[in-house]
């Protein structure tokens, strides 16, 4: 049952009004709110818990360290992995991309080997292959999209080479939505024996995923696009390569013995968590992917495509209003510009109108480039959202348009 008055009610943050007028929420790519029960686990656990996991026999640690725990389980239940060392909490899928870029690229990567990303994705999923790039002289290769923003898979097929390394894709693209047909690219690039990274940032919140069935070989999201905490998330990996990576970073809990000569490492997935983890954002993390389990991912994936089909009507009825995305596999994000009108513009006057959205390059100046625009306006809607919030966007551009055209 998917029933909107109860699920609002979970989140009292768009019970408020801003500039004098009642939210509207539609920045929910950049970040989601966060239901009370998320909020309470927090709460409780500063409140009655806390104690530093792994390293006392007392017991708050030992409470502490099951509660961890359970929240790896809980993740490695969500995204149906076969075991929960596969499951390793870093800071968010920045941080996760960081350390496959790292550990992998110093086990698996040489001089002249190459890496294919492609031109839709975020910052944080090219960055870090271009730093690994430039350590060990790689070459990083690009499948393109084509302007409907559909991935030219076919185009694969040239790039991999017998130099390819790894294929790292966006799942869902957090600026034109459009959700790629990762089985194919994996099937691809498995062909080749190549492993692929699936970065599940804007995806893992919108629809089921199951990384035995989909075979990919890494998976990164954040906790915080689905309705958990900041500055936790997730690095999933086969055990296989797991086992093969060096670790990212050294320090405390990722050690078995450590003398001056030398040091030996712990077993997974503890090789890849060194230092204080941020393990009350663990629990936070297992409260958001349960609250998203009690509504339902196909509910969700439902209500979102109603939402999104409802605002893209609505946005053809006004007219001079340029979508950019418009792949027939699409999720609830809808980047767009008001023909004559800067992004920025549009979004401080929106902001008045207690209109969250997000204004600029989304952290993927590359789908920018390809567009030849400065920034767009991108409204990224949530199960929570309602058709009445459009209505409210769709008159506030009404208002743009007789402001500045
Ligand atoms: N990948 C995608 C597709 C994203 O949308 C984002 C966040 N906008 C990231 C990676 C990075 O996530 P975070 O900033 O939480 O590390």
């Amino acid at each position: 049952m998917f029933d909107l008055d109860t699920i609002r009610k979970d989140f009292p943050v768009l019970q408020q009004k801003v500039h004098g007028k009642p939210l509207v929420y539609f920045d929910n790519g950049a970040t989601t709110q966060k239901p009370r029960q998320v909020a309470q686990a927090i709460n409780d656990y500063y409140e009655k818990k806390n104690s530093s996991i792994h390293r006392g026999v007392h017991f708050l640690s030992s409470q502490a360290t099951i509660e961890y725990e359970n929240a790896r389980e809980t993740v490695r239940n969500y995204i149906s992995a076969r075991d929960k060392a596969e499951v390793i909490f870093t800071s968010g899928a920045t941080g996760s991309l960081n350390l496959l870029a790292f550990s992998f690229g110093e086990k698996f990567v040489k001089e002249g080997d190459e890496i294919i990303v492609t031109e839709m994705e975020h910052h944080a999923n090219i960055v870090p292959w271009q730093l690994l790039c430039s350590r060990k002289k790689a070459i990083l290769k690009v499948i393109p999209f084509n302007d409907t923003g559909d991935l030219e898979i076919e185009k694969l097929d040239e790039l991999i080479t017998e130099k390819t390394r790894l294929v790292s894709v966006i799942h869902t693209s957090n600026v034109l939505g459009t959700i790629n047909p990762v089985e194919k690219i994996i099937e691809k690039a498995h062909n080749k024996n190549i492993p692929v990274c699936i970065d599940a940032a804007q995806s893992i919140q919108h629809m089921p995923i199951d990384v035995q069935k989909l075979d990919c070989d890494f998976l990164v999201f954040s906790a915080h696009k689905a309705y958990g905490p900041t500055g936790i998330g997730v690095f999933y990996g086969k055990e296989e390569y797991l086992k093969q990576l060096p670790p990212y970073q050294g320090g405390g809990d990722m050690v078995d013995k450590v003398s001056f000569e030398t040091t030996t490492f712990n077993q997974l997935p503890f090789k890849f968590e060194a230092g204080t983890t941020n393990y009350i954002g663990a629990v936070g993390m297992a409260e958001g992917l349960k609250y998203i389990q009690s509504i339902g991912l196909n509910n969700i994936a439902k209500q979102e495509y109603e939402l999104l089909t409802y605002a893209k009507r609505k946005f053809e009825a006004i007219g001079g209003i340029t979508i950019y995305g418009n792949s027939a596999t699409k999720t609830s994000i809808l980047s767009f510009l008001i023909d004559g009108v800067h992004p920025l513009d549009a979004g401080m006057v929106f902001d008045k109108l207690g209109i969250a959205v997000r204004t600029g390059t989304h952290c993927a100046q590359p789908i920018m480039q390809h567009f030849g625009v400065d920034g767009m306006i991108r409204a990224s809607l949530s199960f929570y959202n309602t058709k009445e919030e459009i209505d409210y966007l769709c008159r506030g551009i009404e208002q743009v348009k007789m402001m500045f055209t």
